[in-house]
C-alpha cells in the first residue's frame, strides 16, 4: 500500500482510534472490523496467504512490522511538515525502547508468564494425544450423517469451533500476559502524576488476556461435554487455566474495568 493511500485511509472518520490495541486479533470474527484501520490496512496489503494472519507464525509478525514501519514513516513526514524534528527525541526514544524490550524480556521469567507458557505447551500435548479420539469422533459423526441420525453436522461444527477457539488463544494468552507484565513495570517508573491517572496499557492488555481465558475455559468445558468420558485430561487444563486467570485478576485488579476503545 502506498503511503499516499495509507494517509487517505487513516483520515477516514469511520475508524475508531486505537481499537486494535486491546482486541484479540481475530479479524475474521471481529464485529468491528469495518471500524478498524489496522484491518483496512491489512486488507489493502493482503497477499492471500493465511500464514500472515496466524498469530504463531513468523509471517504474521513480519506483516505487523511492515505496517508499523509504514505508519512510522507517515508520522515522520507529518512531523516534518509541521516543523517538528523527531530526531531530537530519537535517542531518548531508542533508549526507552531498549529499556522496554528488557522489561518485556524480564516479564517472560515471571511465574505468571511461565505458567501461561506451560499451558501453551500442555494444549499442544493434549491435542497431540487426542488426535485418535478426535478422528474416531469424526468417523462416528460421518456414520451418523450417512444413516441420517441426529444432527451430526451441527455437532461437528460445534466441536470444530471449540478447537478453533482454544487454538486461537493458546499462544495469545502468554503473549498478552508478558506484555501486561512488561507494561506494568514501565508504568511503575512513571513519576508524572497526571500520566499515572491515565488508563493503563497493562490493564487493557491484561483484560484482553482475561477475555481470552474466559473464552478458552468455555471452549474447553464445551469440548469436555461433547467428548464425554473420552475428554481425558481436559479437567487438568481447565484447572490450569482457571489458576492463571485467578492470578491475573490478582495481579491486575483493575483490568476487568478497563474500557477498550470500541468494544466496551
Ligand atoms: S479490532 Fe477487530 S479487525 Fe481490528 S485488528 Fe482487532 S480483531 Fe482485527
Amino acid at each position: 500500500m502506498k503511503r499516499k493511500d495509507l494517509r487517505a485511509l487513516a483520515g477516514d472518520p469511520r475508524f475508531i482510534p486505537g481499537i486494535y490495541n486491546y482486541c484479540d486479533r481475530w479479524c475474521e470474527r471481529c464485529p468491528l472490523s469495518n471500524r478498524c484501520l489496522n484491518y483496512a490496512m491489512e486488507q489493502a496489503d493482503d497477499d492471500g496467504d493465511p500464514a500472515s494472519r496466524d498469530l504463531a507464525n513468523q509471517k504474521f509478525w513480519q506483516k505487523l512490522h511492515e505496517i508499523f514501519q509504514k505508519t512510522l514513516t507517515m508520522i515522520r513526514e507529518e512531523a516534518a511538515a509541521r516543523g517538528v524534528d523527531l530526531d531530537d527525541t530519537k535517542l531518548r526514544s531508542e533508549v526507552a525502547a531498549q529499556e522496554r524490550a528488557e522489561r518485556r524480556q524480564a516479564a517472560k521469567n515471571r511465574p505468571l508468564a511461565r505458567t501461561a507458557m506451560a499451558y501453551t505447551n500442555a494444549v499442544d500435548q493434549w491435542m497431540k494425544g487426542a488426535k485418535p479420539l478426535l478422528e474416531a469422533k469424526r468417523d462416528e459423526l460421518t456414520t451418523q450423517a450417512r444413516l441420517v441420525i441426529g444432527d451430526p453436522e451441527s455437532e461437528a461444527k460445534r466441536l470444530w469451533d471449540f478447537i478453533e477457539v482454544i487454538r486461537w488463544y493458546q499462544h495469545f494468552i502468554y503473549v498478552k500476559l508478558c506484555r501486561a507484565i512488561g507494561s506494568r513495570a514501565t508504568e511503575e517508573l512513571e513519576t508524572d502524576e497526571e500520566m499515572r491517572r491515565f488508563p493503563k496499557d497493562s490493564d487493557g492488555t491484561a483484560k484482553i488476556a482475561l477475555i481470552a481465558m474466559d473464552r478458552s475455559i468455555s471452549a474447553w468445558a464445551g469440548l469436555r461435554e461433547a467428548m464425554g468420558d473420552e475428554g481425558d485430561g481436559i479437567l487438568d487444563l481447565l484447572a490450569q487455566l482457571a489458576a492463571i486467570r485467578r492470578e491475573t485478576e490478582q495481579l491486575f485488579p483493575d483490568a476487568r474495568a478497563f474500557v477498550r476503545p470500541g468494544f466496551d
